[in-house]
């Protein structure tokens, strides 16, 4: 074969290239119309009837080189491709996302508006377990001007033997202690059927780890109008995060804090593994407050004020953490919790390294 030859059927491939390029992009942008059309229809992105009837079709005309299988191949991948085109346009338009709503959304909760820049505290302990118990925290976090006070009425736990909360009464001695000192009451509810009781008592609605994809309760709290306070499931994808506060927002509750709480992986030096970096790019994915839950990410007590720290510098929104008069006798999470000194110290410190920041 002469070089001439060789030169000319090599500029005759690069020509068919760019036609190929040239199709597959007019051929994105079609697809790109169709998943336009199909939002607005409401149907499935993915059609497998239809996917077949046009890898049937290209195969009736294949008459070689290649090998049908390659042919079928080359093909999927473009289908893949396409599909994924689609992917990106509704991403981009879902409620949660920045790009659908650049302003960062404000929570309001009592006096205070978070996510306004200032960074804030939740505290309180883990269960509720009696009038006096919560007073005590709350009168120390008082001390200190803080508002937001949590404690848990309904306990998720791992075991159902554990202690499972105190229930309604649990949540009657939060709203009189926060009423009593002018607090909110942050406090997690596990079943849709106790939201609308739970209206009377709450400030805030947690939605907590274990049940991030409750899919019905995350709907029913999308429906009401009360801040809530979503915690990342514990092995949830930072994405399936992001579509369990969609879950709510798409409901018309655009009052959400996404909780970063640790996440399980393989490291047994913590609890869970707190994944700092969710941080930041939940706030530049999304446009709600971000919250550090230290106590049930690290689940150890020397680790609270340093993962504070972390979660300040980082830029969360919110610090939550647990305390207790007697952490000792505490009915859970009687390891991490801080005690009352313990607890002046924290938020002391935390203060300052706050001020060090600006
Ligand atoms: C809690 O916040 O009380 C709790 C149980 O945490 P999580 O849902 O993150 O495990
Ligand atoms: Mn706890």
């Amino acid at each position: 074969m002469s070089s001439q030859h060789l030169s000319n059927l090599r500029d005759r491939i690069d020509q068919i290239n760019l036609q190929i390029l040239e199709l597959l992009n007019e051929r994105g942008k079609i697809v790109q119309e169709i998943g336009e059309e199909k939002k607005k229809q409401g149907t499935n992105r993915f059609d497998p009837v239809r996917e077949r009837e046009s890898l049937d079709l290209i195969l009736k005309y294949h008459d070689g080189p290649y090998e049908v299988s390659t042919i079928k191949h080359i093909f999927k991948e473009i289908f893949k491709a396409s599909l994924e085109l689609q992917e990106t346009d509704y991403e981009k338009t879902l409620l949660v996302s920045r790009k659908a709503h650049p302003e960062n959304t404000i929570v309001k909760v009592g006096t205070e508006t978070i996510g306004d820049g200032v960074q804030r505290f939740i505290m309180g302990p883990c269960a509720v377990e009696s009038y006096e118990q919560v007073r005590q925290v709350a009168l120390a976090m008082k001390e200190h001007g803080l508002t937001l006070l949590r404690g848990g009425a309904y306990k998720p736990r791992t075991s159902p033997y554990d202690f499972q909360g105190l229930g309604v009464e649990g949540l009657k001695i939060l709203r009189e202690v926060a009423d009593e000192v002018g607090m909110s009451v942050v406090t997690e509810i596990v079943t849709p059927q106790d939201v609308e009781q739970a209206l009377e008592y709450v400030d805030v609605i947690q939605v907590g780890a274990r049940n991030m994809q409750n899919f019905e309760l995350l709907k029913t709290v999308g429906s009401v109008k009360k801040p809530v306070l979503l915690k990342r499931g514990l092995s949830a994808t930072i994405s399936e995060f992001i579509n369990a506060a969609e879950y709510i927002i798409s409901r018309g509750n655009n009052q959400i804090i996404l909780c970063e709480r640790g996440i399980r992986t393989y490291e047994k030096a913590t609890r869970n593994t707190l994944d700092i970096s969710a941080v930041p790019i939940l706030k530049k994915e999304t446009h709600l407050p971000v919250a550090v839950d230290v106590t049930h990410s690290t689940g150890r007590r020397d680790l609270l004020l340093p993962t504070a720290k972390a979660a300040l510098a980082i830029g969360a929104d919110l610090v939550m953490a647990e305390v207790h008069p007697d952490p000792a006798v505490a009915l859970s999470d009687s390891l991490q919790q801080m005690d009352i000194p313990q607890f002046n110290e924290f938020i002391n410190e935390l203060e300052s390294f706050k001020a060090k920041l600006v």
